[in-house]
């Protein structure tokens, strides 16, 4: 068997008895030896001191704002093209979203724009590696902030030879079903500084220590990982350098197929390597074009609107954002899972193509 997918999702046997094995054990809450087991396979295929498993990448946002004691009074600053979670996190801690736009070809967050953007205020700064694209963490250093990164998307990528996920003051990833690396609903905070992990695994676990029972030393949260979803972690960390290949197979072959109609999409700087997330390209005559492909039965969608022009995030909107703004109207995600064959890539660069036509 072995995947399903109807939803694109690399799931072997492996995980499965690695699971059912959980279960039968009895180690199914975020008590666990998957747990532990899952947190040292990640710091050490990224590059890390620390992870810490946590419940999902949203949380791990939230655990990482926290434990640098960003809070109410402070603005962190966001890039204005990402899944909103960053922005979410800023607000559940109480602190003011300070949206900045990304650069036009990279689509992460425009360095500059950022400075511009500084004031004492500022205290903390959330970098997207968006669509798998790593932020450019040597310029957003110089800024004089800590940076927290988040990885969510970007599996397998690198910066200078270094991994995502090992490129801010601390880290963060999603697990969620339809990241490259998957535990269903998963996340995780990574860093290499010891005082950070520190108050992260306190936080995490109601602010008690694992040899401390009902001694709670500092606010805490109930944030973890259950055993379940690290055990499918385990069997994922054990594939990784197989999911990630393929994931840059399935992107590689999108890029051919965009490259091949003359579409614009994002760029990777030369120093930075990535095996995408979504095949995603821009596309001219957008709303047209989408509703052809849907009418066709592809999965094609838009890709998020700019944090500026949401409902709920745009009154946080202080900053003009037209590069962000103007990705996001004319791009189109393309449905992308590391199990999808040549076919499947070729079925939707015909439709693609005839969309356009
Ligand atoms: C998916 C995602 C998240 C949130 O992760 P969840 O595990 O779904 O909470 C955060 N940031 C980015 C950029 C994401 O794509």
């Amino acid at each position: 068997m072995a995947t399903n997918h109807a939803h694109g999702i690399d799931l072997t046997d492996r995980e499965i008895s690695l699971v059912t094995e959980a279960v039968r054990s009895g180690w199914i809450s975020g008590v666990g030896p998957s747990v532990s087991k899952f947190e040292r396979g990640l710091a050490s295929q990224i590059g890390v001191r620390e992870a810490i498993a946590v419940a999902n990448g949203t949380l791990a946002l939230e655990l990482a704002l926290r434990a640098l004691g960003v809070g109410p009074a402070d603005e962190v600053l966001v890039p204005a093209l990402t899944f909103a979670a960053p922005a979410m996190s800023v607000l559940a801690v109480g602190a003011t979203p300070v949206f900045v736009d990304v650069d036009p070809h990279t689509w992460t967050i425009d360095p500059a724009q950022a400075r511009a953007a500084l004031s004492p205020k500022v205290r903390a700064l959330i970098a997207v590696d968006v669509l798998g694209r790593p932020a450019e963490y040597d310029e957003l250093a110089e800024l004089g902030v800590p940076v927290i990164e988040d990885a969510a998307e970007a599996h397998g990528a690198t910066y200078k030879g270094r991994q995502t996920g090992s490129l801010g003051d601390v880290a963060i990833f999603s697990f969620y079903a339809n990241k490259t690396i998957t535990t269903g609903e998963g996340g995780a905070v990574c860093t290499d500084d010891p005082d950070l992990a520190d108050r992260m695994r306190l936080m995490c676990n109601h602010g008690m220590r694992a040899e401390e029972r009902y001694v709670h030393r500092s606010l805490g949260r109930n944030f973890r990982m259950t055993n379940l979803s690290a055990s499918i972690g385990v069997g994922q960390l054990e594939r990784w350098d197989d999911i990630v290949a393929r994931r840059a197979e399935v992107t590689g072959r999108y890029d051919s197929v965009f490259a091949a109609l003359g579409l614009r999409v994002q760029k990777t700087s030369s120093w930075s390597s990535t095996p995408g997330w979504i095949g995603t390209a821009c596309v001219p005559e957008t709303q047209r074009v989408l509703a052809r492909l849907v009418a066709r039965g592809i999965d094609a969608r838009l890709l998020w609107p700019a944090l500026t022009r949401q409902p709920y995030l745009r009154a946080w909107a202080t900053r003009p954002c037209p590069a962000a703004e103007e990705i996001a109207r004319s791009c189109i995600q393309f449905p992308t899972s590391s199990t999808m064959t040549v076919a499947d890539i070729a079925e939707v660069g015909d439709a693609l193509a005839a969309a356009m036509s």
